[in-house]
């Protein structure tokens, strides 16, 4: 019952979706990854998509809503994002429901959800975090820049699901149009694995552990970078840091 069980169903540009189970809810962020990848993925660990407690949307670019309506047909829980996204999810199937941003929400006994701004091309993306009397995990990926206004929201959480998109030197040689790499680097953009390095280091020092590394580029980072780089920014052998594949159904527990 306390344990917090996460499944990296889908994470970078191609798609990206999130089981997250805690306090024996169990949820998905986003729904950009196929109706059957994401039924395939909870199955090889006895979950369904009609257990689903909840499902969460981070922005409405496509990588993170384009199975909206497939996955709906499957599931009976509702749908909850903030205003900004709706149009993007118009043909859900389920109920719709409008969060507001940094406003503690118990949506179920025990388990209270919060909704917090990063910085991003999309207007009003966020991300949340999902707290129950002792546990907490909290998610953030597509954010151009770390502030201190929503570092304060990962603070105490057991779990930190965060971007690790492109290593500097990989985008600024890679095959992107340099107006493409300007908008990746700016502050509406995605977080780099410098940036991210330098949150785990100091989120780790505020007591978290255990980091999943999201959506990284497929042109512009390895999972090998992505992990080499926090690793030498923190040179911790305890930390836990685990890279999330492009697609995947490890169930992780911690
Ligand atoms: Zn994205
Ligand atoms: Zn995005």
């Amino acid at each position: 019952m306390d344990e917090i069980r996460i499944i990296p169903i889908g994470s970078g540009s191609t798609g990206n979706c999130f089981y997250i189970e805690i306090g024996g809810y169990r949820f998905l962020i986003d729904m950009g990854i196929g109706y059957k990848k994401v039924r395939d993925a909870l199955a090889m660990h006895d979950r369904s998509l009609e257990e689903i407690d909840a499902i969460f949307l981070t922005h409405g670019h496509y990588d993170h809503v384009k199975a909206a309506e497939p996955i709906t047909n499957h599931t009976v829980c509702k749908v909850y994002a903030n205003r900004s996204v709706m149009y993007s999810i118009r043909k859900t199937k389920t109920e719709r429901v409008v969060l507001n941003m940094y406003e503690d929400i118990e949506l179920f006994p025990g388990l209270t959800v919060r909704m917090f701004k990063v910085p991003h091309d999309f207007a009003y993306t966020c991300g949340y975090s999902f707290r129950t009397a002792n546990r907490k995990v909290a998610y953030v990926t597509d954010c151009g820049r770390m502030k201190e206004q929503f570092l304060q929201e990962l603070i105490g959480a057991d779990v930190v699901i965060i971007e690790s998109n492109h290593d500097v030197e990989m985008l600024k040689n890679g095959p992107y149009p340099k107006q493409l790499q300007a908008r990746i680097r700016s502050e509406a953009g995605h977080l780099s694995n410098d940036e991210c390095a330098e949150t785990i280091a100091y989120l780790k020092e505020k007591g978290t552990s255990h980091f999943l590394l999201a959506h990284l580029s497929l042109h512009n980072n390895t999972p090998e970078i992505a992990l080499e780089t926090t690793r030498k920014r923190i040179n911790d052998p305890e930390i836990d840091l685990y890279v999330c594949p492009d697609e995947g159904n490890d169930l992780l527990i911690y």
